[in-house]
């Protein structure tokens, strides 16, 4: 992922502090909505300046009282992924409180006129900085346009096409990971003698140790530290992702954040899909 932080591109500082969030259902997809000019099409250098315009306009705004850019992300025609409010961070894009905790924002530089349909790269941009919110940001498998539970036109028409075909990838790029086959009937080592979960005292242990690994190995972070062995909340937040992503994907599981006998079989069992 061609990843731009806030201070390569020039971010000023929020005039406030950010909510955190720790998981989301998943992503919401939006376009500017504005003119975007097509000059940004040829030139990337033009780029940052339009993400700071964007920010400045959104801080500017008296009746929404953004603290910051409104989006968790801003993707280019380029396909580099602008860091907005960024992970972790509720978002002010989506319409109310409820849906800006409720999927990250990330917002495509298309707009109504100049450049207003998306370039290759900028979906590939997207894919990516959906699966940067799923890996690393506690999001689910969800991707949606930001016209779903809200009364706009945004993303625009291009844009919601393309997520309601599933949001790939454009064809012939950038090829998805390989998929961690299961093996055998049943691949899971044993179910160990208690069902893992956040609890207080931590809980540590080997077999702690084990699900952490085969999360990484089926590419979910689980936090800084990896497979340290500790059940913390990184590893809680994670495993909520798996949980909602195993639903999504006709393996029904609560999504409770705690590995019992149902989740420690879909950890090797489940074909994987992402
Ligand atoms: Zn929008
Ligand atoms: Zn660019």
């Amino acid at each position: 992922m061609k990843l731009v932080s806030r201070s390569e591109w020039g971010a000023a500082r929020p005039t406030g502090s950010y909510i955190p969030v720790s998981s989301t259902k998943g992503v919401k997809i939006h376009y500017e909505g504005s003119a975007v000019p097509g000059a940004l099409a040829s030139d990337h250098s033009r780029c940052a300046g339009h993400v700071r315009d964007i920010q400045a306009s959104h801080m500017a705004n008296r009746d929404e009282g953004w603290i910051d850019i409104a989006y968790s992300f801003v993707v280019c025609p380029h396909g580099y992924v602008h860091e907005g409010r960024g992970l972790h961070h509720k978002n002010g894009a989506n319409g109310n409180g409820p849906l800006n905790a409720g999927h990250y924002a990330v917002c495509a530089m298309v707009g109504t006129s100049g450049i207003t349909s998306p370039t290759d790269d900028m979906l590939n941009g997207l894919v990516d900085a959906i699966e940067y919110c799923r890996s690393e940001g506690g999001a689910g498998s969800e991707v949606r346009g930001h016209r779903d539970g809200y009364a706009t036109d945004c993303p625009g028409d291009d844009l919601y096409a393309w997520i309601q075909q599933g949001a790939p990838r454009p064809s012939g790029s950038g090829a998805a990971p390989a998929p961690v086959p299961p093996s055998g009937p049943s691949a899971a080592p044993p179910f160990p003698g208690r069902i893992l979960r956040l609890a207080e005292p931590m809980m540590r242990g080997s077999d702690v140790r084990t699900a952490q690994a085969r999360l990484i190995e089926r590419t979910w972070n689980v936090g800084p530290d990896g497979a340290d062995g500790w059940y913390g909340e990184h590893t809680r937040s994670t495993v909520v992702a798996f949980q909602q992503d195993s639903t999504a994907n006709g393996w029904p599981l609560d999504d409770d954040g705690e590995i019992g006998p149902l989740t420690w079989a879909a950890l090797w069992d489940r074909p994987v899909t992402r």
